[in-house]
């Protein structure tokens, strides 16, 4: 019977695997890693995590006992190094070769680091890793004070956990807005009113140009303007880079990403690339995305598995993007890809931290923000998988909308 080899013990990695063996496939399945833990769930790390909640204390998605218990083998700590497309086979740092008939890239991303003059002082770090969130949160103890590089998702959460924990709290972004592309303006502006109402200092259209030290440690930030401030510790969120290395070495397509068909294949049949570490075309977006969420690495995996699993005609990946982040009181949950809207409705309470961003190009609905309205965000979902695309935004605009009466 084949044998998948899964590169990548992350969310997407370990969700193909589990897939795999819930779909019924009864062959061998390795899944490789090159950290020291069981696969663990990164929302967590920035959230519950980070601030000592009980909650966040058991990250792993899976227990060990589940990797034994369905046949899954589970290599961690032994980074695969290359691909032999030829020979078909996998090799892994510690030198053991792993043949396969079907292998997946679930490789992630890594931070993007600093290029500040400083950036490699102590006290500078970021946050991707277990490892990594190990060590924030000790830091994080010690601090009085923080200075979060970049305004998008993990920067803000990472705001707000310290906020919690009584650190004060400077957010530098270069734009004039935070969560770049990811959120609409009136989304953006909800969450700089959040953190500002917290106590956080928000440095917008504004930029990091050096860190000094003392002593090998960071002490001081100096900015665009010329301001300099106190930091005793540092965390960058400037993005990610996508793990593109190992499947460029083997001759593959990559770009920002390595490149999959809609069946989330590479141009090689028999490898696949799946998660934060894939871009593929997806009929909900006019480009090709990569993108960074759960959702997307969990439906992709099932998608895949299923494909390998019973290989005939796999019908291409299609779910909808969705996406949530939580800091303070304010759960936002996105469903669609609303980059590139041209108009906005916004319904319900923005004041009182209850609403929904309607987020519409040309007339049509291409996602939903909300703010502790998880209904809105349900019925978009369903809305933009079955591609109804009646909801106008005169309709949304209109006194007494109210999007259950629409549910598909
Ligand atoms: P990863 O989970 O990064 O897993 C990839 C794994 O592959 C890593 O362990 C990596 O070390 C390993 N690897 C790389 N190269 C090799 C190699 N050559 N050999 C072996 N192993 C290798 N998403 C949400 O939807 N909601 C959230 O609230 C949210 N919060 C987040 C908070 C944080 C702090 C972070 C970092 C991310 C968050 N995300 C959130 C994003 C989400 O966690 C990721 O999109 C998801 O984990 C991607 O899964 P993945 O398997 O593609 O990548």
């Amino acid at each position: 019977s084949p044998t998948v080899v899964v590169v990548g013990a992350g969310q997407a990695g370990s969700d193909t695997a589990a897939a795999l063996r819930s779909q019924g496939f009864a062959g061998r399945i390795v899944l490789v890693g090159d950290e020291d833990a069981l696969p663990y769930r990164k929302p967590l790390l920035s959230k519950e995590y980070l601030v000592g909640d009980p909650e966040g204390e058991d990250t792993a998605l899976r227990p060990a006992s589940f990797y034994a218990g369905q046949g899954i083998e589970l290599r961690t700590g032994d980074p695969a190094v290359r691909i032999d497309r030829e020979g078909r086979r996998l090799v892994l740092a510690s030198g053991e070769e792993l043949g396969y008939d079907h292998l997946v890239l679930a490789t992630g991303a890594r931070p993007r680091r600093l290029s500040v003059p400083g950036a490699e002082l102590d006290g500078v770090l970021a946050l991707r890793t277990l490892a990594d969130a190990r060590t924030l949160r000790t830091a994080l103890a010690g601090t009085g004070d923080l200075l979060v590089v970049g305004g998008g998702f993990i920067g803000l959460e990472v705001a707000a956990a310290a906020r919690a924990s009584g650190v004060r709290v400077t957010v530098v972004e270069t734009r004039d807005r935070l969560m770049g592309r990811s959120v609409s303006a009136p989304t953006a502006r909800y969450l700089a009113e959040q953190h500002t109402a917290h106590g956080v200092r928000l440095l917008l259209s504004e930029e990091l140009t050096a860190l000094h030290g003392e002593e090998g440690r960071v002490r001081v930030a100096e900015l665009g303007r010329g301001e300099r401030i106190r930091a005793d510790l540092v965390v960058a969120g400037v993005g990610v880079l996508p793990n593109t290395a190992l499947a460029a070495d083997a001759g593959l397509e990559v770009g920002d990403g390595i490149l999959v068909d809609p069946r989330l294949r590479t141009a090689d049949p028999r490898i696949h690339a799946i998660g934060d570490c894939a871009r593929f075309p997806s009929r909900h977006a006019p480009r090709h995305l990569r993108l960074e969420s759960v959702q997307n690495a969990a439906d992709q995996a099932r998608s895949v598995a299923a494909a390998i699993h019973a290989p005939a005609d796999p019908p291409p990946y299609d779910a909808v993007p969705w996406f949530w982040t939580r800091q303070y009181g304010a759960r936002l949950q996105i469903a669609g890809i609303t980059d590139g809207h041209d108009r906005t409705v916004t319904v319900g309470d923005p004041a009182g931290g209850r609403f929904s961003v309607f987020c519409f190009r040309d007339g049509l609905l291409l996602g939903t923000e909300s703010v502790n309205r998880p209904a809105d965000h349900m019925i978009t979902r369903r809305l933009l998988a079955t591609g109804d695309r009646s909801l106008t935004p005169e309709a949304v605009a209109a006194p007494g909308f109210d999007l259950k009466h629409r549910q598909p």
